[in-house]
């Protein structure tokens, strides 16, 4: 007997068949004798739904209204489950974040899990019943309801699972596991057996929504072995998918495990900024007071005593960063700002980058071979990313794909 959370994303609960199915899958873990915890997204499309109806009052509602609002999406879903466990004859309960104490900051629309009690869930399945809980929200120290970011219910499960000591955190969606890249956009792209936290936290923060970044971060942390896998298959023993978990000794090595990509981000340039000490910080300091975040920085070279200076940001924040670089521009008496929203990022990731040269320059060969230009080059140990114009995205994704040979299995044994 082992104790199991689950997590079943917006998808695998769209609908009230899909919810009975759902409710089949977890009464047959309870009949192996599992004590199985289930959080649930919000129906899909709900959560876009509810927040295209308070962007219709106010284009920037106030955050904890917000929070409200974008929580009861996962309300309905934990009621309907339950309904639908009880009907079955599988003792069940609802409960909001709230009512299971998962207490967070006070970040409204962005939360971070600090603490979750218990003993109220353990009481319920000591007595004998499925835990079914909302995903994507919490309360804060004064009782506002929060929520946790988009994708937020994943960090719920995983948060539950480590504050239960499960022996699994399984996450369904509509896909069976975590694959090579996103099979939306390279339809050969293989699924991966198993993937270390530490790849799984690049792809994620690179962009791969498969998991919420939260939610890896979590299940590293506190060592909580995750499972990616579909809610859709008849498996019913939750061994498929891919596991996420540490590196093991002797564990077979992929070279590259997997591309991720960023559509969310927009770049900004200053032209002809004098060269001097503290340019940098006057650029980005009043970027950095707006609460825009900033992720890939470039400077040039200087010559002739000026320089430019490249950073990324998200696209949502890409009008308001516009506006702050042009009056800072103007400050510093540079040449220009130019600004473009029509870029992606793509990256390479694996572990195994770390013991061999030349990833770098094989990805920028492929990509000419394309006629891609590449716009922007970051590098870590086990990631390689570029930014290229939008429109090469899909190009550019399985070009890379094929040119590193993912879709078969290339793994190299250490
Ligand atoms: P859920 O609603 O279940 O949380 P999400 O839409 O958040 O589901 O995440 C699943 C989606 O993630 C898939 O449908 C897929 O398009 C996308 N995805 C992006 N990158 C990957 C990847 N590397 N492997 C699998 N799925 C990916
Ligand atoms: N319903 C929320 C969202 O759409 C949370 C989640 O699905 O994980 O982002
Ligand atoms: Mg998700």
């Amino acid at each position: 007997m082992a104790l199991i959370v689950q997590k079943y994303g917006g998808t695998s609960v769209g609908s009230v068949e899909r919810i009975e199915h759902v409710a089949d899958k977890v009464s047959a873990f309870r009949a192996k004798g599992h004590e199985v915890v289930v959080v649930v997204s919000a129906m899909s499309g709900e959560t876009n739904r509810l927040l295209a109806l308070a962007q219709e009052i106010d284009p920037q509602p106030e955050g904890r209204e917000l929070d409200v609002l974008l929580s009861t999406g996962e309300q309905v879903t934990i009621a309907l489950l339950a309904m639908a466990l009880k009907k079955r004859g599988v003792a069940a309960r609802s409960f909001t974040g709230g009512q299971v104490h998962i207490r967070t900051d006070n970040a409204h629309n962005k939360a971070r899990i600090v603490d979750i009690d218990r003993q109220r869930v353990s009481a319920v399945l000591e007595a004998g019943e499925v835990v079914v809980v909302a995903g994507f929200q919490g309360v804060d120290e004064d009782g506002n309801i929060t929520t946790l970011g988009r994708g937020g219910s994943d960090t719920t499960a995983v948060a539950l699972a480590a504050a239960l000591e499960a022996d699994e955190c399984q996450i369904y969606t509509d896909v069976d596991g975590v694959y090579t890249t996103d099979p939306r956009v390279e339809p050969k792209a293989r699924r991966l057996e198993r993937i270390t936290f530490e790849e799984m936290l690049e792809m994620a923060s690179l962009g791969s929504k498969v998991l919420q970044i939260r939610a890896v971060e979590f299940a590293g942390k506190y060592n909580v072995p995750l499972r990616v896998l579909s809610s859709f298959d008849d498996d019913m023993d939750g061994q498929t998918g891919t596991l996420i978990s540490y590196e093991e000794e002797g564990m077979e090595q992929a070279l590259i495990s997997g591309i991720a990509f960023n559509k969310d981000e927009a770049k900004l340039t200053v032209l002809g900024v004098p060269d001097h000490p503290g340019v940098a910080h006057q650029i980005l300091g009043p970027v950095g007071a707006a609460n825009i975040e900033v992720d890939m920085i470039i400077q040039n070279v200087g010559a002739d005593g000026t320089t430019d200076f490249t950073f990324t940001v998200h696209r949502n924040d890409f009008a308001r960063a516009k506006e702050v670089l042009e009056r800072v521009a103007e400050e510093l008496g540079a040449r220009e700002v130019s600004a473009d929203d029509k870029i992606v990022k793509i990256s390479l990731v694996g572990v195994g980058m770390r013991s061999h040269a030349g990833i770098a320059s094989q990805m920028f060969e492929i990509l000419a071979s394309e006629g891609i230009n590449i716009r922007m080059i970051s590098t870590s140990e086990i990631k390689v990313s570029v930014v290229v114009d939008e429109k090469y995205l899909e190009l550019g994704v399985r070009a890379l794909h094929s040119g590193f040979g993912l879709e078969q299995s290339i793994e190299l044994t250490q």
